[in-house]
Protein backbone atom coordinates (compact mmCIF):
# COMPACT_ATOMS: atom_id res chain seq x y z
CA UNK A 1 0.00 0.00 0.00
CA UNK A 2 1.17 3.53 -0.87
CA UNK A 3 1.88 5.90 1.72
CA UNK A 4 -0.13 9.07 1.82
CA UNK A 5 2.25 11.16 1.07
CA UNK A 6 2.75 9.24 -2.16
CA UNK A 7 -0.65 9.49 -3.70
CA UNK A 8 -0.09 13.72 -3.88
CA UNK A 9 -0.93 15.19 -7.21
CA UNK A 10 0.02 18.94 -7.30
CA UNK A 11 -2.86 21.25 -7.12
CA UNK A 12 -5.82 18.46 -5.97
CA UNK A 13 -7.47 19.73 -2.82
CA UNK A 14 -9.90 18.63 -0.67
CA UNK A 15 -10.69 21.96 1.16
CA UNK A 16 -11.16 25.54 0.17
CA UNK A 17 -11.33 28.82 2.37
CA UNK A 18 -14.37 30.66 2.25
CA UNK A 19 -13.91 34.38 1.61
CA UNK A 20 -12.77 36.62 4.37
CA UNK A 21 -16.09 37.96 5.96
CA UNK A 22 -15.04 40.26 8.72
CA UNK A 23 -13.81 43.71 8.10
CA UNK A 24 -10.65 45.05 8.17
CA UNK A 25 -9.40 41.80 8.45
CA UNK A 26 -5.34 42.18 7.77
CA UNK A 27 -2.49 39.47 6.57
CA UNK A 28 -0.27 37.91 8.82
CA UNK A 29 2.49 40.40 9.12
CA UNK A 30 5.17 39.30 6.89
CA UNK A 31 7.85 38.10 9.36
CA UNK A 32 5.21 35.53 11.01
CA UNK A 33 4.69 33.84 7.34
CA UNK A 34 6.06 30.81 6.20
CA UNK A 35 8.38 30.97 3.63
CA UNK A 36 7.20 27.81 1.27
CA UNK A 37 4.01 25.99 1.29
CA UNK A 38 4.14 23.23 4.06
CA UNK A 39 4.85 19.80 2.55
CA UNK A 40 1.90 18.08 2.78
CA UNK A 41 0.48 15.74 0.19
CA UNK A 42 -2.78 17.56 -2.26
CA UNK A 43 -5.40 14.80 -2.31
CA UNK A 44 -9.29 15.56 -2.77
CA UNK A 45 -11.44 14.31 0.24
CA UNK A 46 -12.15 11.06 -1.30
CA UNK A 47 -8.45 10.17 -1.66
CA UNK A 48 -8.59 10.62 2.02
CA UNK A 49 -11.81 8.55 3.10
CA UNK A 50 -10.32 6.12 1.44
CA UNK A 51 -6.30 6.37 1.82
CA UNK A 52 -7.60 5.53 5.81
CA UNK A 53 -10.78 3.37 5.68
CA UNK A 54 -8.39 1.12 3.34
CA UNK A 55 -5.76 1.18 6.10
CA UNK A 56 -8.13 0.55 9.24
CA UNK A 57 -9.11 -2.76 6.83
CA UNK A 58 -5.61 -3.81 7.76
CA UNK A 59 -6.06 -3.35 11.47
CA UNK A 60 -6.83 -6.25 13.06
CA UNK A 61 -9.10 -5.98 16.41
CA UNK A 62 -12.06 -7.21 18.37
CA UNK A 63 -14.35 -5.54 16.62
CA UNK A 64 -13.81 -8.11 13.80
CA UNK A 65 -11.81 -11.28 14.84
CA UNK A 66 -11.29 -13.35 17.55
CA UNK A 67 -8.41 -12.20 19.58
CA UNK A 68 -6.96 -14.84 22.07
CA UNK A 69 -4.24 -12.47 23.58
CA UNK A 70 -3.44 -13.81 26.68
CA UNK A 71 -2.80 -11.59 30.32
CA UNK A 72 -4.41 -9.08 27.89
CA UNK A 73 -8.20 -9.39 28.24
CA UNK A 74 -9.17 -8.49 24.24
CA UNK A 75 -12.87 -9.18 25.50
CA UNK A 76 -15.43 -6.99 23.24
CA UNK A 77 -16.13 -3.92 24.64
CA UNK A 78 -19.93 -2.86 24.65
CA UNK A 79 -20.73 0.47 22.24
CA UNK A 80 -22.78 2.14 24.62
CA UNK A 81 -19.74 2.33 27.20
CA UNK A 82 -18.03 4.46 24.38
CA UNK A 83 -21.37 6.62 23.80
CA UNK A 84 -21.74 7.51 27.74
CA UNK A 85 -17.93 8.36 28.05
CA UNK A 86 -18.43 10.44 24.63
CA UNK A 87 -21.78 12.51 26.43
CA UNK A 88 -20.62 16.25 26.40
CA UNK A 89 -21.77 17.27 30.03
CA UNK A 90 -18.54 14.58 30.79
CA UNK A 91 -16.14 15.09 27.44
CA UNK A 92 -16.16 18.58 27.25
CA UNK A 93 -15.54 19.67 30.82
CA UNK A 94 -12.75 21.63 31.42
CA UNK A 95 -10.56 19.52 34.00
CA UNK A 96 -9.34 23.01 35.76
CA UNK A 97 -12.74 23.61 36.85
CA UNK A 98 -13.98 24.69 40.09
CA UNK A 99 -14.83 21.71 42.24
CA UNK A 100 -16.52 22.51 45.07
CA UNK A 101 -20.40 24.30 44.76
CA UNK A 102 -19.15 27.67 45.83
CA UNK A 103 -17.00 27.90 42.68
CA UNK A 104 -20.10 26.37 40.43
CA UNK A 105 -21.38 22.59 40.00
CA UNK A 106 -20.17 21.88 36.50
CA UNK A 107 -17.87 19.12 38.03
CA UNK A 108 -20.51 17.79 40.59
CA UNK A 109 -21.25 14.91 38.10
CA UNK A 110 -17.93 13.77 37.31
CA UNK A 111 -17.06 13.64 40.57
CA UNK A 112 -19.65 12.11 41.64
CA UNK A 113 -18.83 9.10 39.06
CA UNK A 114 -15.49 9.33 40.33
CA UNK A 115 -16.73 8.55 43.92
CA UNK A 116 -19.04 6.28 43.40
CA UNK A 117 -16.76 4.14 40.96
CA UNK A 118 -15.12 4.07 43.62
CA UNK A 119 -17.24 2.33 46.12
CA UNK A 120 -18.43 -0.41 43.54
CA UNK A 121 -14.45 -1.07 43.30
CA UNK A 122 -14.30 -1.23 46.97
CA UNK A 123 -17.74 -3.82 47.05
CA UNK A 124 -15.96 -6.26 44.42
CA UNK A 125 -12.34 -6.28 46.36
CA UNK A 126 -13.53 -6.04 49.72
CA UNK A 127 -10.93 -3.24 50.07
CA UNK A 128 -11.29 0.30 52.60
CA UNK A 129 -10.58 2.25 49.81
CA UNK A 130 -9.32 3.71 46.36
CA UNK A 131 -7.31 6.13 44.22
CA UNK A 132 -8.78 5.88 40.79
CA UNK A 133 -5.72 7.94 39.38
CA UNK A 134 -2.58 5.61 38.11
CA UNK A 135 -2.96 5.59 34.37
CA UNK A 136 -2.22 1.91 33.49
CA UNK A 137 -1.95 -1.51 35.32
CA UNK A 138 2.02 -0.70 35.88
CA UNK A 139 1.22 2.52 37.15
CA UNK A 140 -0.74 1.05 39.51
CA UNK A 141 1.57 -1.32 40.57
CA UNK A 142 4.67 1.44 41.01
CA UNK A 143 1.82 3.72 43.16
CA UNK A 144 0.85 0.49 45.18
CA UNK A 145 4.21 -0.67 46.07
CA UNK A 146 4.81 3.09 47.00
CA UNK A 147 2.17 2.78 49.25
CA UNK A 148 3.59 -0.23 50.81
CA UNK A 149 7.22 1.66 51.15
CA UNK A 150 5.39 5.00 52.54
CA UNK A 151 3.55 2.55 55.47
CA UNK A 152 6.67 1.03 56.34
CA UNK A 153 8.54 4.11 56.50
CA UNK A 154 6.00 5.75 58.82
CA UNK A 155 6.16 2.86 61.26
CA UNK A 156 10.17 3.62 60.70
CA UNK A 157 11.20 0.31 59.46
CA UNK A 158 13.79 -0.55 57.02
CA UNK A 159 12.50 -3.36 54.84
CA UNK A 160 14.68 -4.19 51.87
CA UNK A 161 12.72 -6.77 49.74
CA UNK A 162 9.97 -7.41 47.50
CA UNK A 163 9.22 -11.46 47.12
CA UNK A 164 7.85 -12.13 43.47
CA UNK A 165 6.63 -15.65 42.22
CA UNK A 166 8.51 -16.49 38.43
CA UNK A 167 4.87 -16.77 37.42
CA UNK A 168 3.92 -13.11 38.33
CA UNK A 169 3.21 -10.71 35.43
CA UNK A 170 6.48 -9.26 34.41
CA UNK A 171 5.38 -5.63 35.02
CA UNK A 172 5.50 -7.07 39.14
CA UNK A 173 8.80 -7.16 39.73
CA UNK A 174 9.77 -4.27 37.80
CA UNK A 175 7.40 -1.93 39.53
CA UNK A 176 9.11 -3.28 43.13
CA UNK A 177 13.03 -2.39 41.17
CA UNK A 178 11.60 0.96 40.17
CA UNK A 179 10.24 1.52 43.74
CA UNK A 180 13.55 1.13 45.42
CA UNK A 181 12.97 -2.73 46.46
CA UNK A 182 15.47 -5.46 45.66
CA UNK A 183 13.58 -8.51 44.56
CA UNK A 184 13.46 -11.81 45.32
CA UNK A 185 12.04 -14.49 42.89
CA UNK A 186 10.71 -17.73 44.19
CA UNK A 187 9.82 -20.58 41.43
CA UNK A 188 7.29 -22.35 41.02
CA UNK A 189 7.30 -26.09 41.72
CA UNK A 190 6.39 -29.25 39.68
CA UNK A 191 2.93 -29.04 40.54
CA UNK A 192 2.67 -25.54 39.26
CA UNK A 193 2.09 -23.54 42.09
CA UNK A 194 5.00 -21.27 44.10
CA UNK A 195 7.72 -23.59 45.76
CA UNK A 196 6.38 -23.20 49.29
CA UNK A 197 9.37 -23.90 50.98
CA UNK A 198 11.55 -21.30 49.09
CA UNK A 199 9.19 -19.13 49.83
CA UNK A 200 9.67 -19.84 53.58
CA UNK A 201 12.92 -19.41 53.40
CA UNK A 202 13.18 -16.01 51.74
CA UNK A 203 9.95 -14.70 54.10
CA UNK A 204 11.67 -12.58 56.89
CA UNK A 205 11.04 -9.37 58.76
CA UNK A 206 13.18 -7.69 55.98
CA UNK A 207 10.79 -8.39 53.51
CA UNK A 208 8.21 -5.54 52.61
CA UNK A 209 6.05 -7.01 50.32
CA UNK A 210 4.99 -10.53 48.85
CA UNK A 211 3.34 -9.11 45.03
CA UNK A 212 0.90 -11.73 43.82
CA UNK A 213 -0.38 -12.32 40.42
CA UNK A 214 -3.98 -13.76 40.86
CA UNK A 215 -4.55 -15.71 38.85
CA UNK A 216 -1.22 -16.23 37.75
CA UNK A 217 0.43 -15.99 34.08
CA UNK A 218 -0.43 -19.72 34.42
CA UNK A 219 -4.07 -19.00 34.47
CA UNK A 220 -3.82 -20.42 38.21
CA UNK A 221 -5.50 -19.71 41.47
CA UNK A 222 -3.33 -20.70 43.99
CA UNK A 223 -5.65 -22.72 46.45
CA UNK A 224 -2.75 -22.09 49.50
CA UNK A 225 -3.34 -18.40 48.73
CA UNK A 226 -4.53 -17.55 52.17
CA UNK A 227 -1.76 -19.62 54.01
CA UNK A 228 0.92 -17.55 51.77
CA UNK A 229 -1.01 -14.28 53.08
CA UNK A 230 -1.18 -15.36 56.72
CA UNK A 231 2.79 -16.16 56.37
CA UNK A 232 3.67 -12.62 55.13
CA UNK A 233 1.35 -11.03 57.59
CA UNK A 234 3.22 -13.18 60.45
CA UNK A 235 6.95 -11.02 59.68
CA UNK A 236 5.23 -7.66 59.08
CA UNK A 237 5.07 -8.06 55.52
CA UNK A 238 2.52 -6.87 53.03
CA UNK A 239 0.23 -8.51 50.61
CA UNK A 240 -0.02 -7.00 47.35
CA UNK A 241 -2.87 -8.38 44.48
CA UNK A 242 -2.04 -7.83 40.86
CA UNK A 243 -5.66 -8.21 40.00
CA UNK A 244 -5.27 -6.77 36.73
CA UNK A 245 -7.12 -10.15 35.09
CA UNK A 246 -10.12 -9.85 37.55
CA UNK A 247 -12.45 -11.29 35.04
CA UNK A 248 -11.54 -14.12 36.50
CA UNK A 249 -12.59 -13.45 39.71
CA UNK A 250 -15.53 -10.99 39.57
CA UNK A 251 -17.97 -12.01 42.42
CA UNK A 252 -16.17 -15.27 43.25
CA UNK A 253 -13.50 -14.36 45.66
CA UNK A 254 -12.39 -11.00 46.98
CA UNK A 255 -8.70 -10.01 47.80
CA UNK A 256 -9.83 -8.06 50.63
CA UNK A 257 -11.61 -11.16 52.52
CA UNK A 258 -8.38 -13.16 51.58
CA UNK A 259 -6.15 -11.02 53.57
CA UNK A 260 -4.48 -8.57 50.76
CA UNK A 261 -3.34 -4.84 51.39
CA UNK A 262 -3.54 -3.55 48.15
CA UNK A 263 -4.82 -4.53 44.58
CA UNK A 264 -4.59 -2.70 41.24
CA UNK A 265 -7.18 -3.49 38.88
CA UNK A 266 -6.98 -2.87 34.68
CA UNK A 267 -9.91 -1.44 33.85
CA UNK A 268 -9.03 -1.82 30.52
CA UNK A 269 -9.28 -5.33 30.79
CA UNK A 270 -11.90 -6.09 32.88
CA UNK A 271 -14.20 -3.31 32.63
CA UNK A 272 -15.19 -2.17 29.06
CA UNK A 273 -11.95 -0.34 27.78
CA UNK A 274 -10.72 -1.71 24.59
CA UNK A 275 -6.80 -1.88 24.25
CA UNK A 276 -3.99 -1.98 22.76
CA UNK A 277 -1.62 0.58 20.94
CA UNK A 278 -0.87 1.88 24.55
CA UNK A 279 -3.95 3.57 25.78
CA UNK A 280 -5.63 4.74 27.67
CA UNK A 281 -6.12 2.82 30.53
CA UNK A 282 -6.86 2.97 34.26
CA UNK A 283 -5.15 1.20 36.93
CA UNK A 284 -6.99 2.00 39.93
CA UNK A 285 -4.99 0.99 43.53
CA UNK A 286 -7.45 0.04 46.57
CA UNK A 287 -6.01 -0.70 49.84
CA UNK A 288 -7.20 -1.74 53.21
CA UNK A 289 -7.77 0.39 56.27
CA UNK A 290 -3.92 0.68 57.24
CA UNK A 291 -2.98 2.13 54.27
CA UNK A 292 -5.67 4.38 53.38
CA UNK A 293 -3.52 7.77 54.64
CA UNK A 294 -1.01 7.54 52.83
CA UNK A 295 -3.23 7.26 49.21
CA UNK A 296 -2.02 9.79 46.33
CA UNK A 297 -3.84 13.22 46.47
CA UNK A 298 -6.43 14.63 45.65
CA UNK A 299 -9.57 12.51 46.82
CA UNK A 300 -13.00 12.14 46.40
CA UNK A 301 -15.27 13.27 49.13
CA UNK A 302 -18.55 13.90 50.04
CA UNK A 303 -19.58 16.40 51.68
CA UNK A 304 -21.83 17.26 54.52
CA UNK A 305 -24.51 18.71 52.35
CA UNK A 306 -24.14 16.01 49.34
CA UNK A 307 -22.02 17.76 47.23
CA UNK A 308 -18.60 16.34 45.96
CA UNK A 309 -15.41 17.82 46.64
CA UNK A 310 -11.44 17.12 46.00
CA UNK A 311 -9.59 16.54 48.97
CA UNK A 312 -6.07 17.09 49.37
CA UNK A 313 -5.64 16.85 53.04
CA UNK A 314 -3.51 14.37 53.65
CA UNK A 315 -0.75 14.31 55.24
CA UNK A 316 1.20 10.91 54.73
CA UNK A 317 0.02 10.97 50.84
CA UNK A 318 2.79 10.14 49.00
CA UNK A 319 1.49 12.55 46.86
CA UNK A 320 0.65 13.58 43.11
CA UNK A 321 0.83 10.52 40.67
CA UNK A 322 -1.43 11.62 37.70
CA UNK A 323 -2.64 14.89 36.97
CA UNK A 324 -6.39 15.95 37.55
CA UNK A 325 -8.64 12.70 37.83
CA UNK A 326 -6.87 10.23 36.05
CA UNK A 327 -8.21 8.56 33.01
CA UNK A 328 -11.44 9.84 33.74
CA UNK A 329 -13.27 8.49 30.38
CA UNK A 330 -11.97 5.15 30.92
CA UNK A 331 -13.36 4.97 34.69
CA UNK A 332 -16.58 6.10 33.25
CA UNK A 333 -16.62 3.96 31.01
CA UNK A 334 -16.20 1.04 33.85
CA UNK A 335 -19.31 2.91 36.22
CA UNK A 336 -21.37 1.89 33.02
CA UNK A 337 -20.15 -1.22 32.69
CA UNK A 338 -20.75 -2.01 36.20
CA UNK A 339 -24.24 -0.83 36.64
CA UNK A 340 -25.40 -2.19 33.39
CA UNK A 341 -24.24 -5.87 34.37
CA UNK A 342 -25.45 -5.04 37.81
CA UNK A 343 -23.97 -7.88 40.12
CA UNK A 344 -25.42 -10.84 38.92
CA UNK A 345 -23.88 -10.11 35.63
CA UNK A 346 -20.58 -9.28 36.60
CA UNK A 347 -20.35 -12.89 38.22
CA UNK A 348 -21.93 -14.36 35.60
CA UNK A 349 -18.84 -12.49 33.12
CA UNK A 350 -16.54 -14.42 35.39
CA UNK A 351 -17.98 -17.60 34.94
CA UNK A 352 -18.01 -17.72 31.17
CA UNK A 353 -14.58 -16.05 31.11
CA UNK A 354 -13.68 -19.21 33.24
CA UNK A 355 -15.70 -21.88 31.33
CA UNK A 356 -14.52 -20.79 27.85
CA UNK A 357 -11.21 -20.50 28.86
CA UNK A 358 -11.27 -24.35 30.47
CA UNK A 359 -13.36 -25.41 27.24
CA UNK A 360 -10.51 -24.52 24.83
CA UNK A 361 -7.86 -26.20 27.45
CA UNK A 362 -10.27 -29.59 27.35
CA UNK A 363 -11.12 -29.36 23.62
CA UNK A 364 -7.01 -28.87 22.78
CA UNK A 365 -5.17 -31.07 25.37
CA UNK A 366 -4.87 -33.85 23.83
CA UNK A 367 -3.20 -31.88 20.50
CA UNK A 368 -0.83 -29.94 22.65
CA UNK A 369 1.28 -30.17 25.80
CA UNK A 370 -0.40 -28.59 28.49
CA UNK A 371 2.24 -26.35 30.90
CA UNK A 372 0.27 -27.88 34.07
CA UNK A 373 -2.78 -29.91 34.00
CA UNK A 374 -5.09 -28.45 36.32
CA UNK A 375 -8.40 -26.67 35.71
CA UNK A 376 -7.35 -23.05 34.57
CA UNK A 377 -8.96 -19.89 35.49
CA UNK A 378 -9.32 -17.39 32.47
CA UNK A 379 -6.85 -18.55 30.68
CA UNK A 380 -4.98 -22.11 29.26
CA UNK A 381 -1.24 -22.46 29.12
CA UNK A 382 -0.09 -24.93 26.39
CA UNK A 383 3.57 -25.65 25.36
CA UNK A 384 4.23 -26.41 21.59
CA UNK A 385 7.03 -28.19 22.77
CA UNK A 386 5.90 -31.52 21.08
CA UNK A 387 5.36 -29.10 17.63
CA UNK A 388 8.33 -27.90 17.80
CA UNK A 389 10.22 -32.00 17.19
CA UNK A 390 8.87 -31.32 13.71
CA UNK A 391 10.28 -27.31 13.67
CA UNK A 392 7.01 -26.02 14.37
CA UNK A 393 7.18 -22.99 16.88
CA UNK A 394 4.81 -21.13 18.74
CA UNK A 395 6.00 -18.23 16.48
CA UNK A 396 4.74 -20.62 13.48
CA UNK A 397 1.17 -21.64 15.18
CA UNK A 398 0.81 -17.64 15.37
CA UNK A 399 1.55 -16.55 12.25
CA UNK A 400 -0.73 -19.50 10.99
CA UNK A 401 -3.73 -18.31 12.88
CA UNK A 402 -3.06 -14.68 11.20
CA UNK A 403 -3.82 -16.32 8.15
CA UNK A 404 -6.60 -17.87 9.37
CA UNK A 405 -8.05 -14.27 10.55
CA UNK A 406 -6.99 -15.33 14.18
CA UNK A 407 -5.59 -12.61 16.60
CA UNK A 408 -2.67 -15.43 17.65
CA UNK A 409 -2.21 -16.39 21.57
CA UNK A 410 0.27 -14.84 23.48
CA UNK A 411 3.47 -16.55 23.00
CA UNK A 412 6.68 -17.05 24.33
CA UNK A 413 5.08 -15.93 27.85
CA UNK A 414 4.83 -16.39 30.77
CA UNK A 415 9.01 -17.10 30.62
CA UNK A 416 8.74 -20.43 32.52
CA UNK A 417 6.89 -22.34 29.97
CA UNK A 418 9.21 -23.33 27.02
CA UNK A 419 6.93 -22.58 23.70
CA UNK A 420 4.30 -21.29 25.56
CA UNK A 421 1.04 -20.28 24.09
CA UNK A 422 -1.60 -18.57 26.42
CA UNK A 423 -4.94 -18.30 25.39
CA UNK A 424 -7.57 -16.41 26.65
CA UNK A 425 -10.67 -16.59 24.77
CA UNK A 426 -12.52 -13.69 27.15
CA UNK A 427 -16.32 -14.07 28.46
CA UNK A 428 -17.68 -12.45 25.79
CA UNK A 429 -16.91 -15.01 22.74
CA UNK A 430 -19.57 -17.29 21.19
CA UNK A 431 -19.04 -21.11 21.36
CA UNK A 432 -18.76 -20.92 17.48
CA UNK A 433 -16.23 -18.66 17.54
CA UNK A 434 -14.03 -20.76 20.11
CA UNK A 435 -14.91 -23.93 18.25
CA UNK A 436 -13.86 -22.00 14.65
CA UNK A 437 -10.56 -21.24 16.75
CA UNK A 438 -10.06 -24.61 18.24
CA UNK A 439 -10.44 -26.34 14.85
CA UNK A 440 -7.53 -24.24 13.57
CA UNK A 441 -6.02 -25.02 16.01
CA UNK A 442 -6.45 -28.99 15.67
CA UNK A 443 -4.97 -28.21 11.93
CA UNK A 444 -2.03 -27.04 12.74
CA UNK A 445 -1.25 -29.57 15.27
CA UNK A 446 -2.11 -31.92 12.26
CA UNK A 447 -0.01 -30.37 9.90
CA UNK A 448 2.99 -30.03 12.39
CA UNK A 449 2.95 -33.88 11.71
CA UNK A 450 1.97 -34.07 7.90
CA UNK A 451 3.19 -30.97 6.34
CA UNK A 452 5.26 -28.73 8.65
CA UNK A 453 6.31 -26.23 5.80
CA UNK A 454 2.97 -25.66 5.24
CA UNK A 455 2.57 -23.72 8.11
CA UNK A 456 5.94 -22.49 8.64
CA UNK A 457 5.42 -20.95 5.24
CA UNK A 458 2.72 -18.93 6.83
CA UNK A 459 1.22 -16.06 6.56
CA UNK A 460 0.52 -16.03 2.61
CA UNK A 461 -2.61 -14.00 2.74
CA UNK A 462 -1.89 -11.01 4.50
CA UNK A 463 0.00 -8.24 2.97
CA UNK A 464 3.39 -8.30 4.72
CA UNK A 465 4.30 -11.73 4.93
CA UNK A 466 6.95 -12.85 7.36
CA UNK A 467 9.27 -10.01 8.90
CA UNK A 468 12.96 -9.91 9.41
CA UNK A 469 11.89 -9.65 13.06
CA UNK A 470 15.57 -8.34 14.34
CA UNK A 471 15.58 -5.82 12.12
CA UNK A 472 12.11 -4.82 12.73
CA UNK A 473 13.49 -3.97 15.78
CA UNK A 474 16.68 -3.04 15.71
CA UNK A 475 16.88 -0.92 12.73
CA UNK A 476 13.10 0.14 12.17
CA UNK A 477 12.82 3.14 9.83
CA UNK A 478 9.76 4.86 10.09
CA UNK A 479 10.61 7.90 7.76
CA UNK A 480 10.04 8.80 4.60
CA UNK A 481 11.60 11.66 2.60
CA UNK A 482 9.98 12.78 -0.48
CA UNK A 483 11.82 11.62 -4.05
CA UNK A 484 12.93 14.10 -6.40
C1 LIG B 1 -1.71 -6.33 31.65
C2 LIG B 1 -1.19 -6.71 32.95
C3 LIG B 1 -0.42 -5.82 33.71
C4 LIG B 1 0.04 -4.46 33.20
O1 LIG B 1 -0.98 -3.60 32.84
P1 LIG B 1 -0.69 -2.35 31.89
O2 LIG B 1 -1.94 -1.57 31.87
O3 LIG B 1 -0.32 -2.91 30.55
O4 LIG B 1 0.45 -1.58 32.48
C5 LIG B 1 -0.03 -6.21 34.97
N1 LIG B 1 -0.34 -7.44 35.45
C6 LIG B 1 -1.04 -8.33 34.72
C7 LIG B 1 -1.37 -9.68 35.32
C8 LIG B 1 -1.50 -8.01 33.45
O5 LIG B 1 -2.21 -8.90 32.74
Amino acid sequence: MKLIFEKHKDGRRGFSYGLVDVGGAKPLPEKYRRGAALPLPCLSELDVVRHYTNLSRLNFSVDTNFYPLGSCTMKYNPKFCERVAGFEGFSQLHPLLPQLSGGGMLAQGSLEVLYETEKLLCEITAMSAFTMQPLAGAHGELTGVMLIAAYHKDKGARRKYVIVPDSSHGTNPSSAAIAGYEVKVIPTGPDGYMDLVEYKKQLNDEVAAVMLTCPDTLGIFNPRIREIADMAHKVGALLYYDGANLNAMLGKCRPGDIGFDVVHLNLHKTFATAHGGGGPGAGPVGVSQKLVEFLPISRVIRCGDGTYALDYNYRKSIGYIAPFYGNFGVILKAYAYMLCLGREGLIKAAEIAVLNANYCQAKLKSYYDLAFDKTCMHECVFSAMRQAKNGVHALDIAKYLIDKGFHPPTIYFPLIVKEALMIEPTETESKETIDAFIETMIEIARLAEDNPSLVKQAPVNMPIKRLDEVRAARKLDLCWKPQN
